[in-house]
């Protein structure tokens, strides 16, 4: 289990040991499991995974992949990101990031939960993934940091964070009282989740809308605080998913909820890009930097 932090940001040893921590895992495709019609299960094993150590439930890799149109890697264990830019074009590593779901040491073997969306190259590749491709996972890393204080758990996520919130739940005492609020597209989206005596679980639909565009999980969110159902004491919020709806939950929790900077950990997993409103979007997300606690 890692260290919690008790600041808002993980203590200088904790970070170092995170930083230390990152290797590239060099490794192949065991498995492919279909888990719904959006949601690819992508089991690696072997390779450099038996030195694989648990950092944190919300523990993300990058996946290094073949570039477009190649089956092997272009990079090898003398990788870093400043040589990887050297590379010329064709021979860039596709890639993106990715929760680990499980981990089970002792076969060498983890789940990756990869959502199919279109277009994207990592998707693309997951969606054609098949046993004995190769890969390299960059990590892990972690956006989990629970004050030691913590009492009560919020965590939001759309489906790009759903895996996160499996772990997580899976991690936590059996007792420990949790609010989740996940939005999906539809009902076939749902994933079986871990649900011990205190947890409260909210799924919404999208009913047919894109991803990114409903606003549902900061509407849910601002329920919940306006309910009796709504925790007092020390919590932690951690979320997942669009990055605009991930800032208009942070602050629903900071500016409404008044929780505070170090119990909220709110991510964007991945941006919804070429609309109109995109810039001002930009700008109102750099206001949150600014915020005071
Ligand atoms: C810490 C972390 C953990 C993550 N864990 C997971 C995980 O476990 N499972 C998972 O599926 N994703 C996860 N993601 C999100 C994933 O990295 C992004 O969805 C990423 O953009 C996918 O890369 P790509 O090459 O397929 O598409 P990109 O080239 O990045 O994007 C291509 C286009 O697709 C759009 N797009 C990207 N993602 C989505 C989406 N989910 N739905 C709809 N449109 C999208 C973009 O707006 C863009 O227009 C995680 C991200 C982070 C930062």
């Amino acid at each position: 289990m890692s260290a919690e932090a008790t600041e808002n940001e993980p203590s200088v040893a904790d970070h170092q040991a995170e930083l230390d921590a990152i290797a590239t895992f060099f490794t192949s495709v065991v498995r492919v499991e279909q888990r719904s019609p959006l949601l690819r299960r992508i089991t690696f094993g072997g390779g450099d995974l038996h030195a694989l150590r648990w950092l944190s439930p919300d523990q993300f890799f990058y996946f290094l992949l073949p570039p477009e149109g190649h089956s092997v890697m272009s990079i090898d264990h003398t990788f870093t990101w400043e040589t990887v830019r050297e590379l010329p074009d064709v021979l860039q590593p596709r890639g993106a990031y990715y929760t680990l779901r499980h981990h089970r040491p002792d076969a060498a073997e983890v789940d990756f939960d990869v959502v199919l969306h279109q277009p994207g190259p990592a998707a693309a590749w997951a969606a054609g993934a098949a046993v004995g491709d190769v890969a390299a996972l960059w990590g892990p890393r972690t956006a989990w940091h629970p004050p030691s204080d913590t009492q009560w758990y919020v965590l939001v996520a759309d489906e790009t964070g759903l895996p996160g919130v499996g772990a997580i739940l899976e991690h936590l005492p059996a007792d420990a009282t949790v609010h989740v609020v996940v939005e999906v597209a539809d009902e076939l989206e749902r994933q079986p989740l871990h649900i011990g005596p205190n947890v409260r679980i909210t799924w919404l639909h999208r009913g047919g809308a894109p991803a990114g565009t409903t606003g549902g999980l900061a509407s849910a969110v601002q329920q919940l605080t306006a309910s009796p159902d709504w925790p007092t004491g020390p919590g932690y919020a951690w979320g997942g998913g669009e990055s605009r709806e991930m800032t208009a939950v942070r602050r629903l929790l900071r500016h409404d909820a008044g929780m505070a900077r170090r119990q909220v950990s709110m991510v964007g997993y991945w941006r919804r890009t070429g609309e109109v409103g995109d810039d001002q979007d930009d700008r109102d997300d750099q206001d949150d930097d600014y915020d005071d606690d």
